[in-house]
């Protein structure tokens, strides 16, 4: 992508209202736009972040056994109202009327779903089911000054579960729980398992992921020797004292951003909308449900605030929008003919190819990110500038040298 051809450059003049690190240097640096509190356009350098994010959890997910699909964001009221919940999710579900007939705009699918497998299932042998998807929620958050990492209208990635059985919905909950781990690994990140109260999804313990950031909203305590963490919210304890688990430890009181959640929902959505499958003497039971949900763009946000300097962002390479971004200082026909090359050879590359000084192209190469900076000049004759974003040292490459290290 050459530059001078991007829809959303770097920016002077930014919002000031926005007051976290990721909401500014995603602002500044052109991943975003902000149309009003909570709500923000993905400009092409986010979206493409977010997409990469997305396919490390689609194929973490595609690998449990779990179909993609896409379910619809206007419900109708009567399904929320089989559950209660169109009273009592009144605070955070947009609700609206049109011709006297109401509707909800969705803050989460369970019932959505419930329908779906009432409709579409009978036996114990239908189970069990997977079903994914991608899709935008809406939730009336209270205004927070989390920038992207609290959206009043945000990408979740939500996953159901359906069982015929707890023993085989747990099963399948835990085999989640580890792919949640590898997916926010891929992404340079180390989530935590945590527990936490099921609030108005479910009486149950669930299961955060948490990832330690002093910029998060979450307060959490987990054990420096043992797998214990619980948020704030149940846990009954201090921090500096011994681990109640395997008392030979200690907790630790720390801030954290929830990427992910998971929740073990049991029979109430089954229960509660009249659905039961038939199982192997004939008997009607209900199905066990779970939900599991991570956000790819609170991840977009959590990213940027794990990863940054008092330049810009330091994106991990999994999901950089480019692999490389290419400066040309006064150069641009041997510029030109680098960029075609790294393209032929399937190198993601953004390239500045604009008639501005080299101070302006190195700071907004260092606002945007992108993991490796690659500077054609007279200066560097047949050779290029390899620098890496996250590093001081600068190499003279030749060409090939440049893509066997891209690759
Ligand atoms: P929180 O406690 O932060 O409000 P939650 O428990 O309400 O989160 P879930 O309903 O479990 O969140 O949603 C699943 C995932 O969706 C969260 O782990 C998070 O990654 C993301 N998410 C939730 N709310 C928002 C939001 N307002 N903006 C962006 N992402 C969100
Ligand atoms: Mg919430």
């Amino acid at each position: 992508m050459r530059y001078s051809n991007l829809f959303g450059k770097t920016l002077r003049d930014f919002p000031k209202d926005e007051v976290s690190v990721n909401a500014k240097y995603l602002l500044r640096a052109g991943f975003i736009d902000k149309l009003m509190a909570g709500s923000f356009t993905l400009l092409p350098l986010g979206f493409r972040v977010v997409e990469k994010i997305k396919q490390i959890i689609r194929d973490e997910m595609d690998a449990t056994g779990a179909n993609e699909m896409l379910m619809p964001l206007l419900h109708p009221k009567e399904i929320w109202n089989e559950t209660g919940r169109w009273e009592t999710a009144k605070g955070i579900m947009f609700q609206l009327k049109k011709d006297n007939k109401e509707y909800g705009l969705s803050f989460t699918h369970e019932e959505i779903v419930m329908d779906l497998i009432r409709k579409r299932t009978q036996s114990f042998k239908d189970f069990p089911i997977k079903i994914y998807h991608f899709s935008t929620k809406f939730r009336d958050e209270p205004r927070a000054k989390s920038g992207i990492l609290r959206g009043r209208e945000f990408i979740m990635k939500d996953l159901y579960s359906a069982h015929t059985s707890k023993e085989d919905m747990e099963k399948y909950y835990w085999e989640v729980a580890k792919a949640y781990i590898k997916t926010f690994k891929r992404m340079g990140l180390n989530a935590k398992i945590v527990e936490a109260a099921g609030g108005v999804f479910t009486d149950a313990h669930t299961h955060e992921f948490q990832v330690l950031c002093e910029q998060g909203e979450d307060t959490i305590y987990y054990c420096d020797s043992c797998d214990f963490a619980q948020n704030k919210e149940i846990f009954e304890g201090k921090g500096g004292k011994p681990c109640p688990k395997c008392k030979k430890g200690k907790i630790i009181e720390a801030k954290a951003i929830e990427v992910g959640n998971i929740f073990p929902l049991g029979t109430m959505y089954s229960e509660k909308m009249h659905f039961h499958f038939t199982d192997r003497n004939g008997s009607k039971k209900p199905v066990v449900l779970a939900s599991y949900g991570i956000g790819p763009t609170r991840l977009l946000g959590t990213l940027v605030e794990v990863f940054h300097d008092d330049k810009g962002i330091i994106w991990p390479k999994s999901v950089a929008p480019y692999g490389a971004h290419l400066i040309s200082i006064n150069s641009n026909e041997k510029a030109d003919s680098v960029y075609r090359a790294l393209e032929k050879e399937g190198i993601e590359v953004l390239y500045d190819d604009r008639e501005t000084g080299a101070g302006e192209k190195f700071a907004d190469a260092d606002l945007i990110g992108i993991p490796v900076r690659l500077v054609v000049s007279p200066k560097t004759e047949n050779r290029i500038e390899y620098k890496e974003r996250g590093s001081e040292k600068i190499e003279l490459l030749p060409l090939e040298d440049v893509l066997k290290k891209l690759k």
